[in-house]
């Protein structure tokens, strides 16, 4: 690279903004690995997730967005463990060194990284085609992690936030002609923008539902294909989920945007929410809502764990109808954006 390898890591990777201090972290980035040390009684939560140019996001993506989402999208991984962030390594492969890409990409890191506590602790810095490896290091106090196996028949099944932004917002990207770009003003835009580039990691309701929820999941291939992973982890031995089509919590742009024949279809099936899914005992569903509502955090009852078999679609008259949407699944389906 033009400007060189450790040069470019001095000047966008290992400056204040990004690799600043932690209480937990010992050694950050520059020796040869980095060191943690985690209060006594914590287990250490590990994530990583990649990104690639194409496939995950599109070409010439903002780099300032991009970089958020990078980061959110691994926070999200440990928001649906129940554990608070503790730092961050990034593994980046880059097609040049680009300065002003650089900064822009930089910049994004550090907004989530303060915003979220959670420093750049060390990484690796190669040349090639655009790919961004995130891994996430988070704390849980021992055996109170959030896991997707401990849902049980009679469960309610609940979602933070709202559905079916982000791929309301490809649509938008990629100028799919089923959303109505002329329903849209400059705000609603927004609201899609940051629904794909900046989702929310629910740290903090990840927290608050520590042993209220029996399972948990962060929605990032759609509810019906992520549902599924919990209904799997925790079936003995078998478990279905029953998904009431009204309950579904859809936002105003949503709506205005997206035909009414497709709402239910989007929101079930719309990968990229990053929203938790959550399964709660009838028993714990009061606090768990209370929790949740202190935290300001959308919080919605979408249906029940039952013993039927698989994900189950009721309508408004009550019918029920097997699902058949499935996820995104990047060995299955091949997705270009
Ligand atoms: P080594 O050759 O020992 O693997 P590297 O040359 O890959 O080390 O990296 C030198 C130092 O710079 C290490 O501490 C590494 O963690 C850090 N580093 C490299 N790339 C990045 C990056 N993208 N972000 C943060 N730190 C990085
Ligand atoms: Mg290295």
């Amino acid at each position: 690279m033009a400007l060189g390898e450790f040069e470019l890591i001095r000047r966008y990777f290992a400056v204040p903004e990004l690799a600043f201090a932690h209480a937990d972290v010992v050694l950050g980035a520059g020796d040869d690995g980095a060191i943690l040390s985690l209060p006594p009684g914590f287990q250490l939560v590990m994530s990583i997730d990649t990104l690639n140019e194409s496939i995950h996001f599109p070409v010439n993506a903002d780099p300032f967005l991009l970089a958020q989402r990078c980061l959110l999208v691994n926070l999200s991984d440990l928001a649906a463990m129940g554990a608070e962030p503790v730092a961050f390594t990034l593994a980046i492969s880059l097609p040049s060194a680009d300065a002003s890409w650089l900064s822009d990409f930089s910049s994004g890191l550090a907004r989530v990284a303060q915003a979220h506590y959670c420093p750049l602790i060390g990484g690796d810095t190669t040349r090639g085609p655009l790919s961004i490896t995130i891994q996430v290091h988070g704390k849980v106090p021992a055996g109170n992690a959030l896991l997707r196996s401990g849902a049980s028949a009679g469960d309610a099944v609940y979602v933070t936030g709202e559905l079916g932004d982000a791929a309301a917002a490809l649509w938008w990207l990629l100028g799919d002609t089923r959303l109505d770009r002329s329903a849209l003003d400059a705000q609603n835009i927004d609201a899609l923008q940051q629904a794909f580039y900046q989702p929310d990691a629910r740290i903090t309701a990840g927290i608050a539902l520590r042993g209220l929820a029996s399972a948990a999941l962060d929605m990032s291939d759609g509810l019906a294909s992520d549902l599924q992973h919990i209904l799997e982890a925790s079936a003995r031995p078998a478990l279905g989920a029953v998904i009431e089509a009204d309950a579904l919590p859809l936002s105003g742009t949503f709506r205005r945007c997206i035909p009414l024949a497709e709402q239910v279809a989007l929101a079930l099936s719309g990968g990229d929410d990053y929203e938790l899914c959550v399964t709660v005992p009838v028993a714990k569903e009061i606090a768990a809502i209370a929790a949740l509502k202190g935290l300001g955090v959308r919080f919605t009852r979408i249906g029940y764990i039952d013993d039927g078999e698989g994900i189950r679609i009721q309508t408004s008259s009550g019918q029920q109808h097997p699902l058949s949407l499935k996820g995104y699944n990047h060995f299955s389906e091949s997705r270009q954006v």
